[in-house]
């Protein structure tokens, strides 16, 4: 439903810095965040013990949400399985996403979760944007959703994931960070780490998840295959909350307030990074 026109996208693979606006600068600055209106006087004739708006601790800070998969990807197989260029290979515009035994879906967690956080981070005075608008339609790609992040100079970008081990002994969660691939992206490794410890040490605090017993190291791992990381110029990661095919993590996945819980850990780990 998003999809963008073809000739668009193969720009985006193609010249991956042309995706990224002028790729300089902008990366971790946050200089472009829209003035708030902090000084937004009331009239003084009004209750006079009336306080001026407080100030919000993710004021001016701009985040990008970006939900993994799309609810209709599955109906499209030849759209989502089109070739992209992500600088180390050729890989799919987007997947499919995995589910839990009972059928709950990846895209309908990470859209569910990523509403959450935004409202967290909205009420925190975070500008945030997503990467899709809704859960029923396709895509976008890998690569669009790096230059989403890219174009509104996101201060901090996060990809929300669950995995989807057949091993049901396989569980916990991880955070996957982009590796200096020679590239635009090797500007904002050094960055992107540091969100990522952040954001981890955030949710293992806040939804008790222990780190991966099957995929890197105390949770964390670094990669140089990931489109939407090495397309990206703004400090970011990939979040793979836990494992949907572990009967236990599933449970709590598929549980609404469990949810509330992963946002609100998510966001917590976000503000950390952003304030340090
Ligand atoms: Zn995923």
């Amino acid at each position: 439903m998003r999809a963008l026109p073809a000739s668009v996208l193969a720009v985006c693979g193609l010249i991956a810095s042309a995706c990224g606006g002028t790729g300089s600068g902008g990366a971790a600055a946050g200089q472009a965040a829209p003035a708030t209106t902090a000084a937004q006087a009331s009239p003084s004739s009004a209750t006079a013990k009336q306080a001026p708006p407080e100030a919000k601790p993710l004021d001016g800070k701009v985040i990008v949400i970006d939900p993994g998969h799309n609810g209709a990807n599955y109906r499209h197989p030849a759209e989502i399985n089109r070739k992209v260029n992500v600088l180390t290979k050729w890989k799919e515009c987007d997947t499919t996403g995995t589910a839990t035994n009972s059928g709950y879906s990846e895209a309908a967690f990470t859209w569910d979760v990523s509403k959450r956080m935004t409202k967290i981070l909205e009420s925190r005075g975070a500008t945030v944007k997503l990467t899709r608008t809704s859960n029923n339609g396709v895509g976008p790609c890998i690569t669009e959703r790096a230059a989403i992040g890219n174009k509104a100079k996101a201060d901090a970008a996060i990809s929300v994931h669950a995995d989807g081990s057949d091993n049901v002994n396989h569980r916990g969660f991880h955070v996957i960070l982009p590796k200096k691939i020679n590239g635009p992206v090797d500007k904002v490794v050094g960055a992107s780490s540091k969100l990522g410890i952040a954001v981890r040490d955030a949710y293992r605090k806040g939804t008790g998840i222990p780190y991966s017993n099957y995929i890197g190291k105390n949770a964390l791992d670094y990669r140089s295959d990931i489109g939407g990381l090495n397309l990206s110029t703004v400090p970011k990661v990939l979040f793979e909350s836990g494992n949907m095919r572990n009967p236990g993590e599933a449970a709590k996945f598929q549980d609404p307030k469990f949810r509330q819980k992963i946002a609100l850990a998510l966001a917590n780990g976000l503000q950390h990074y952003l304030e340090a």
